[in-house]
């Protein structure tokens, strides 16, 4: 297929390269970051776009995908198909899905997870929305870039069910790192906190599979000095975008809401930036309740 892609950073870098190694025609464009090998570098996001099937963009934030769709959507084919895999709120993916019907193209919106190595090993979860045609074309490509794509609905309900997802995860983080530090203040081992809450109903990811303890269960970034693994930081754009999305839908989230306050504190007043979300614990575990 011949593929646009627009944003070549920490992610879109491997999953355009992936896309070439399957045998995909990429032309890109980034404003910073270098072309990877075998993608054919264009002079701007427009020319990337010019000519081909699908234009993938994987980018830092709403207003910046609002911009380049204004820019490439006249470049673009008709009925070519405008795929984005970024993080942005709900409001700008329905926005640039109604732009891009106006101009004669389909949209669809793609967050991911699976972070940086789920991008190079071609392992990435995609969530979906929009038409369903436009989904069976860009599917061979999630096929490449990752081992799993869900349609979820129309135009914004991927990126409904991505900030949704990690709502949850931030808040069952936050619950996961508080009861381990209250354990530590009751004396309980933390090996035998994980022996029964990863067999018992306090289970979940973040205890059975990302424990925020090092030295218990499976490897995860609290081993490694709680080096990122899925920094604060992008647990917190994750959760304030969901808080956004909650204010314009009217949905009463106070553990979301207090969620994204926690992890503000973290990124913003504490030391927290560049640290792995997980990273609450010992922030828990050195305070009391005042
Ligand atoms: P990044 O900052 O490494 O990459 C973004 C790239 O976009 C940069 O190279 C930047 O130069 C480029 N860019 C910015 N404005 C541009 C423009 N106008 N035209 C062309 N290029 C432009 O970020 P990333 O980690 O690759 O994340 C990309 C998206 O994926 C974000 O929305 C993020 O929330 C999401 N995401 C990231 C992760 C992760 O673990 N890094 C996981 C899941 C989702």
């Amino acid at each position: 297929m011949k593929v646009g892609f627009i944003g070549l950073g920490n992610m879109g870098a491997p999953m355009a390269a992936n896309l070439v190694a399957a045998g995909h025609q990429v032309t890109g464009f980034d404003l910073a970051a270098p072309c990877p090998e075998g993608v054919a570098k264009a002079p701007s996001a427009a020319e990337a776009a010019r000519g081909a099937e699908v234009v993938i963009t994987m980018l830092p934030n709403g207003a910046i995908l609002r911009r380049v769709a204004e820019e490439i959507h006249p470049a673009m084919a008709p009925g070519a198909v405008h795929l984005d895999c970024s993080t942005v709120d709900v409001d700008s993916a329905r926005a640039v899905a109604e732009a891009a019907q106006a101009a004669g193209l389909a949209a669809v919106d793609a967050p991911v997870s699976g972070g940086v190595g789920g991008a190079q090993g071609g392992t990435l979860t995609f969530m979906a929305g929009g038409p369903e045609a436009a989904f069976a074309t860009v599917s061979p490509l999630f096929d490449v870039m990752g081992q799993k794509a869900v349609h979820c609905g129309g135009a914004g309900a991927g990126q409904a069910a991505k900030i949704c997802n990690n709502m949850i995860l931030g808040i069952t983080m936050i619950g996961t790192c508080e009861a381990f530090a209250l354990a530590d203040k009751l004396g309980l081992d933390r090996q035998k906190m994980f022996d029964v809450v990863s067999t018992s109903s306090g289970y979940s990811w973040t205890m059975n599979a990302y424990c925020p303890a090092p030295g218990v269960g499976p490897t995860s970034p609290a081993d490694n000095g709680y080096q990122p693994g899925f920094a604060a930081e992008l647990m917190l754009k994750d959760l304030r975008l969901s808080q956004q999305a909650a204010e314009a839908a009217d949905a009463d989230t106070p553990l979301g809401q207090a969620a994204t306050a926690l992890y503000e504190t973290f990124v913003e007043s504490e030391d927290g930036k560049g640290m792995d979300f997980s990273a609450m614990l010992p922030r828990f575990e050195k305070r009391g309740r005042g």
